[in-house]
């Protein structure tokens, strides 16, 4: 795939060799025993990046939601989300079918969040109505165009859910970009959640990873939901080395980044098909009043050496990463617009 430049997801770089370098010298043991020394070092190394007491490693950010999810939420009860959630988007109704639990939606604001929207959904418990359990919030928001909700929204939200008795959950698959593109510490994110789930393998490069962090009773049980869901894995310090490796290295340099998503988004300004401003490293694009649909754009850039996402018949996405260089930018910067032009 060298020979394009692939803007379609953050979820598609390749290994860096010293990464695979650290990946190939871990120590490794059987991590459903608790004896991987790679994987519990970086379970604690992440509760403390978020000022938490534990984290739970699992293969996919999908499941470290859902077993966040079953944590605050019993079956039967509810769970409150935006209805662009990758929650109840992208996890193939996995809160319903695994977790037996009930979600009931907002409507999306961008990558934003009104929090008296919110609030004013939450159901206290009772004989006749389903009781609102938790609610989820995505930062960054991925079909919300990579949009940061701010930390004054997100206090709001916490005092709210607090006095509610109501759980907050973050997921957090591209918080590392939240914590970039406004320089929240994420420690501060921490403190605003019961549970948070955050990828290494998307912006940060590793090849697969993520992991749920709460409190250690939280993560605890975690670990029983996680084998349930058939995610206790092995000599799994071999994947748990890329993602120490991905903290240590590849979280400041996110910045270029969001530079190289905001070039993107420049170079398609005079074509009015970038939704919403770009702040991290999606460039979402709206094509409704583009001549062009999302998989004619698709093809044609295709044909020109560049990759981008069809996330709807006139929804379509751009994303840098790690793998897409400045001249791979330059590239896209070149070719897209005579795309729209023509
Ligand atoms: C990618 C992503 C996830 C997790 O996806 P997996 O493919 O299951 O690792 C969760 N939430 C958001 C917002 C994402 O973008």
């Amino acid at each position: 795939m060298a020979e394009f430049v692939d803007l379609r997801s953050d979820t598609v770089t390749q290994p860096s060799a010293g990464m695979r370098a650290a990946m190939a010298s871990a120590l490794v043991g059987d991590d459903v025993y608790g004896e991987d020394p790679t994987v519990n070092a970086l379970e604690a190394s992440v509760a403390a990046l978020f000022g938490h007491e534990a984290a739970l490693f699992a293969p996919t950010g999908s499941m470290a939601n859902q077993i966040a999810i079953q944590l605050s939420v019993p079956p039967g009860e509810e769970l409150l989300c935006d209805g662009d959630a990758h929650v109840v988007t992208y996890e193939i109704g996995a809160a319903a079918a695994i977790g037996g639990v009930s979600t009931r939606t907002w409507t999306p604001v961008g990558g934003d969040i009104d929090p008296d929207v919110v609030i004013d959904m939450i159901r206290p418990a009772g004989y006749h109505a389903v009781p609102t359990r938790a609610i989820a919030v995505e930062q960054t928001h991925n079909r919300g165009g990579g949009g940061v909700i701010p930390l004054s929204t997100l206090e709001t939200l916490r005092a709210a859910s607090s006095a509610a008795g109501v759980a907050l959950h973050c997921d957090g698959a591209r918080i590392w970009h939240a914590h970039v593109a406004d320089g929240v510490p994420l420690r501060t994110y921490g403190a605003l959640f019961d549970t948070l789930s955050v990828c290494l393998s998307k912006g940060l490069g590793a090849p697969v990873g993520s992991l749920v962090v709460g409190s250690a009773e939280k993560i605890e049980r975690a670990r029983v939901i996680r084998k349930r869901m058939g995610g206790g894995m092995r000599q799994a310090g071999v994947l748990a080395a890329a993602g120490a490796y991905a903290l240590e290295h590849n979280i400041d340099r996110l910045a270029q980044d969001h530079a190289k998503a905001a070039r993107l988004a420049e170079a398609l300004a005079p074509f009015g098909v970038v939704a919403g401003a770009v702040r991290t490293n999606l460039v979402p694009l709206d094509l409704r009043k583009s001549p062009l649909d999302a998989h004619t754009l698709a093809a044609a850039a295709r044909e020109r050496g560049v990759l981008v996402s069809v996330l709807g018949p006139n929804v379509a996405r751009l994303v840098t990463h790690f793998d897409v260089d400045d001249a791979a930018i330059d590239r896209a910067v070149d070719v897209l617009p005579k795309i729209f032009r023509d």
